[in-house]
């Protein structure tokens, strides 16, 4: 026989059911879980903060102060009347997507800076408090030594998650012993090494040729369209779910006093940024759920001389910038009136990751706070 009605006592574990979710929801509201599996971890040597928060710097335009060849040309392509507007000519990828649609440290216009704090500002200690996460007063020099402290990729790496799942390409020659490969196992494409062996042999041997008849301004450092080709190639047989890209042309030509090749480098290398973040979200393993994070090792001077060099008797050199856009980090664009350090970017690649660098590794630097969406960084206190 049919029941009129359905018993009470079946209804009701799914209404006490429904309305502990509501009571939930309404004291507490969940953040939506985490989407990124991937990082993409991209820096830009000695990429001063001057140009990133204000484009083209107008006391460099000349052939005094910054060595350019075509001071009228220069100024037709990058300079612009405010800031905002030349920013977005220099970097339009960091501007009109990242600063969009993720966050940026660092402008000094808003009451903000992120510091260097090993106190050498330059490349092997700079890029050691990036990937460490603090400042070791035995990394003093840039030479080939391996380092003695263990990267959060090399961490990552030890992680089954994530083992055989971290790469690094890096236009600097140094970074095989930043990242201690010997030890950590991690494979660096770095300087001008020989082309991979991964490449299809038909490429293989065209990239070979011109990287070899390829004039080389720096014998340390290749140009950053190989560094970037060589991601390109890799992705083609693998895809890492830590991609550490190293680009390193701007230093070289701020070194060498040429303002315009400085410039051009700087663009060249937004441009590169923006088509391997559109390249990673056109394949299935990275799109909607990669996070980009953005630095450089060192600022540099802050006049018309010092702007070629850094160190540790330029003390401007400390101060420098940061990006990060991804699927969990609220877009709120410019952060303002917040202090932070190169060395929480360490802990801010593992918190994307999900994993807990900090608590892991005590000396390192928290994550750079508010970066993940419903994480509160102690600034945001
Ligand atoms: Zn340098």
């Amino acid at each position: 026989m049919r029941s009129p009605h359905t018993p009470w006592c079946l209804l009701l574990p799914w209404l006490v059911l429904i309305v502990a979710g509501t009571s939930t929801t309404l004291a507490e509201p969940r953040p939506a879980p985490r989407q990124t599996e991937n990082v993409l971890l991209v820096t830009v040597d000695g990429l001063r903060w001057q140009e990133f928060f204000g484009g083209c710097d107008e006391s460099l335009l000349s052939k005094e102060a910054g060595g350019v060849r075509d001071v009228p040309a220069l100024r037709r392509r990058f300079f612009r009347n405010t800031a905002e507007e030349r920013r977005e000519t220099l970097f339009p990828f960091l501007w009109k997507t990242v600063a969009a649609q993720g966050q940026i440290f660092g402008d000094p216009t808003v009451g903000s800076s992120v510091r260097v704090t090993n106190g050498l500002f330059f490349s092997y200690p700079g890029y050691s408090e990036i990937l460490c996460g603090f400042a070791d007063p035995r990394i003093d020099s840039n030479d080939k030594k391996n380092n003695p402290n263990v990267t959060v990729l090399e961490w990552l790496n030890q992680k089954p998650n994530f083992t055989g799942q971290v790469a690094a390409w890096t236009s600097w020659d140094v970074f095989p012993w930043i990242i201690n490969t010997e030890r950590s196992g991690i494979p660096v494409d770095a300087g001008w090494s020989a082309v991979r062996p991964q490449v299809p042999a038909s490429r293989r041997a065209l990239l070979q040729t011109l990287a070899d008849e390829t004039p080389h301004l720096w014998e340390n450092v290749r140009y950053d369209a190989f560094t970037i080709q060589a991601v390109f190639d890799f992705l083609e047989q693998q895809q890492p779910r830590v991609l550490f890209v190293s680009l390193g042309e701007t230093d070289d030509f701020a070194h060498e006093g040429r303002y315009d090749l400085y410039l051009d480098a700087a663009l060249r290398n937004d441009r590169m940024i923006e088509r391997l973040w559109t390249h990673l979200q056109s394949l299935p393993q990275y799109a909607g759920k990669t996070s980009l994070v953005i630095t450089t090792d060192h600022g540099r001077g802050d006049d018309r001389v010092s702007w070629k060099s850094h160190g540790k008797d330029l003390s401007q050199a400390r101060f420098i910038w940061a990006g990060v856009m991804g699927p969990d980090t609220p877009p709120l664009g410019l952060r303002e009136q917040l202090e932070a350090t190169q060395s929480q970017i360490a802990a801010t690649v593992a918190q994307l990751l999900g994993e807990d660098y900090h608590a892991a590794v005590p000396q390192a630097a928290t994550p750079l706070p508010g970066v993940l969406r419903g994480s509160q960084g102690p600034a945001e206190r």
